[in-house]
């Protein structure tokens, strides 16, 4: 590789906080409210220029129930926002692990609400591209945007990347995950009961597309190895009646944080999506007045870096272990736990880590990447720094009953009576 040598310049410190909070997934929303709750001066930087992450981002609008810490607070904002998405209310009827719709654009507009009620600093169009460290530990961020190279100083971060972004620049240990990407679009102007009475459900879409690549009527082979063989379309991603949230299949194989790659990525998934519409409209009865309302504003990207962490548990432990150092629950129901240890780095200090890059066996992340496991990884990050700021310590010195008892008190439900005294 060729390099080249820049010259050496003066970065202007744009903000001095307490608490950074580095990407505004809903690990770091929910860090950020926590964290500010619990008397923080907190700012959040984020890339795009809204919240929400891949929930908003790439479309991945369901969810499992929202029914435990902060979790019922966004449960409760985007039912009652909305004019139809079955996002249950807490205390409600659902099947642990059913999977419910949520209105992209509501959760835009409430991850934003909760965070000014809060009093949290939001900068948006913000791309954290380097972390300055001093004596072992995060002091802040250097970023980019339209304003040119900045620097944002922190007494303590929170990296609520997705890509472990700020802990990878501080040469915190990770390992790379490479999980299938996918394109989510949403198409309107749908008649599902007349698309249903054709194909019994939504699931049997994906045979009705693998039937039509069989019969050479339809292709999805851009020379890059697809899971499936076939895209599909579920049921439970309804939003509206009219109204679906589009699965486009699975692209294997890529790494999420290699520009190159991700760049083939976003042009091969786009290509699915608009190809596997094309066939849903001339198909599938119901379909015929149907179009692409908007495709996701990035492909669907599930895993990339993951920290090496204090804790690394395995799916069993994370289902059936009481962790003494238990700060995350995110179900009310079924007893999945994770340790404080899981959102502390090895080797680097002041820094937390919350969302789909936290440090467990990768067996255990397929569950511990959805929706309301990352949320609440976040709420225990926001309040773990919040804490540990008020007490002059480190992350990795806070007293973790100190923890568990304030996330008891704020409506985490840990179901450890045992430990918390
Ligand atoms: C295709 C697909 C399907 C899925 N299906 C489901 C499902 O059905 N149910 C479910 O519960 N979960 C599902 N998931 C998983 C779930 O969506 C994610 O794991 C979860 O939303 C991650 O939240 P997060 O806050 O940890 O990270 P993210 O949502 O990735 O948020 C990270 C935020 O940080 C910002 N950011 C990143 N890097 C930088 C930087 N350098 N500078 C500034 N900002 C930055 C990003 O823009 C983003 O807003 C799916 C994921 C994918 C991709």
């Amino acid at each position: 590789m060729q390099w080249i040598t820049e010259p050496e310049r003066q970065t202007p410190v744009i903000a001095d906080v307490d608490l950074l909070v580095c990407g505004g997934g809903f690990a770091g929303v929910a860090a950020a409210v926590c964290a500010a709750r619990n008397g923080a001066r907190t700012l959040l930087l984020e890339r795009y220029g809204f919240l929400g992450g891949l929930v908003t981002g790439a479309l991945v609008v369901t969810t499992p129930p929202l029914d435990n810490g902060i979790n019922i607070e966004i449960a409760q904002r985007l039912r009652d926002r909305a004019v139809y998405a079955p996002c249950r209310y807490p205390g409600e009827e659902v099947a642990y692990l059913n999977l419910h719709a949520i209105d992209p654009e509501i959760v835009k507009y409430e991850l934003v609400r909760m965070l000014r009620e809060r009093g949290v600093e939001l900068l948006l169009h913000t791309y954290i591209v380097e972390s300055i460290v001093e004596e072992g530990g995060v002091k802040g961020v250097i970023v980019e945007n339209k304003g040119g190279r900045q620097a944002i100083l922190a007494k303590m971060v929170i990296d609520a990347t997705g890509d472990a972004d700020v802990a990878a620049f501080a040469k915190a240990p990770f390992r790379v995950a490479k999980k299938p990407m996918t394109m989510m679009f949403n198409m309107v102007g749908v008649d599902s009961e007349r698309a249903l009475a054709q194909i019994g459900n939504w699931s049997n879409l994906k045979k009705f597309v693998k039937q039509a690549i069989d019969r050479g009527e339809l292709s999805f082979d851009l020379g890059i190895y697809m899971e499936f063989g076939a895209p599909g379309v579920h049921a439970e991603n309804l939003i509206y009646p009219d109204e679906l949230n589009i699965w486009s299949g699975n692209l294997l194989g890529m790494d999420g944080v290699d520009p190159q790659q991700l760049t083939q990525a976003e042009l091969i998934t786009r290509e699915h999506a608009m190809r596997l519409a094309d066939f849903l409209k001339k198909n599938i009865q119901g379909f015929e007045n149907s179009r692409i309302e908007y495709t996701a504003t990035q492909v669907g990207v599930r895993a990339t870096r993951q920290i090496v962490g204090e804790a690394s548990p395995s799916m069993e432990e994370v289902k059936t272990k009481k962790f003494e150092d238990t700060v995350v629950k995110p179900y009310a129901k079924g007893e999945m736990r994770l340790p404080y240890g899981s959102l502390l780095p090895q080797n680097v200090e002041n820094l937390l880590v919350a969302g789909r890059c936290i440090s467990a066996e990768e067996e255990a992340m397929g569950q511990l990447r959805l929706i309301p496991v990352c949320s609440a990884t976040g709420q225990a990050a926001g309040v773990a720094a919040a804490l540990a700021l008020r007490q002059g310590v480190t992350p990795r010195q806070l007293d973790v009953s100190l923890l568990q008892r304030a996330l008891s008190e704020q409506g985490m439900e840990l179901g450890l009576q045992k430990v918390v005294r």
